[in-house]
């Protein structure tokens, strides 16, 4: 019988006899050492991005409500983004084990079904068209396959790094960089974007412009991961 294997730590899976024949498929992809480092961003906090140990809303979210002509996302995350979500994204999306998105995806449908359950379009934030040829795939794609996902962004005009530039530089490079596959009818519809991390939350405030422009009823998001660098 295959010996699989952890895809992080690469320890073998015990895996309960028989049960391949139960559930027709792989074993989990993580042990459960693995497993129990992930921690769930679930629970109280922000009614917006769901940051938590925040009663409400978040100064971050306050700003941009302020800010903003359209409404702020409203987005949840499977995971906090700490250092072993930091190191099994980084060896999703940097080296390219595309394998460890179904470790994800199954879990953010359900989060979407039950957070958002009367989305109508699933749209996975597209990667600029230089960085999907460096990698050959996009992550926010793979993430959202068991979605009916829609393909429905193009992303351009993003040339530096966003993991490398500052909030503002992030917010900057962002604006404007979103637009509308056509024809493709947004208006009054509940508009569900996917994506890997949400961090400062400009990204997807990006992406969710031209939805608003055209006239989406509502934005939402799910994401793998949140960052939690800022004090809320
Ligand atoms: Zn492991
Ligand atoms: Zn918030």
């Amino acid at each position: 019988m295959k010996d699989y294997l952890c895809l992080m730590c690469q320890e073998p899976l015990k895996q309960p006899p028989g049960w391949l024949n139960v559930f027709q498929s792989r074993p989990p992809l993580l042990c459960t050492g693995c497993r129990s480092l992930l921690e769930a961003a679930s629970g109280e906090g922000c009614c917006i991005c769901g940051h938590p140990s925040v009663e409400e809303t978040c100064s971050d979210c306050a700003d941009r409500k302020k800010r903003n002509r359209f409404p702020p996302v409203v987005q949840r995350s499977l995971y906090t983004y700490n250092s072993f979500m930091k190191s099994l994204i980084s060896q999703f999306k940097y080296r390219g084990d595309a394998e460890l998105s179904l470790l994800f995806a199954d879990d953010l449908l359900k989060l979407a079904r039950r957070e958002f359950p009367d989305f109508h379009a699933a749209v996975p934030v597209p990667l600029h068209p230089d960085r999907l040829w460096e990698r050959g795939f996009n992550q926010a794609s793979l993430l959202g396959q068991k979605f009916p996902a829609e393909e429905l962004l193009i992303r351009s005009g993003m040339s530096t790094k966003q993991s490398k530039s500052s909030g503002k530089d992030r917010r900057d490079n962002a604006e404007g960089a979103f637009t509308i596959k056509q024809p493709a009818d947004c208006s009054k519809k509940h508009i569900l974007l996917i994506d890997d991390i949400y961090t400062t939350g400009s990204t997807i405030e990006a992406a969710a412009l031209p939805f608003w422009e055209a006239g989406a009823l509502r934005v939402s998001a799910v994401t793998a991961a949140r960052a939690l660098k800022k004090a809320p």
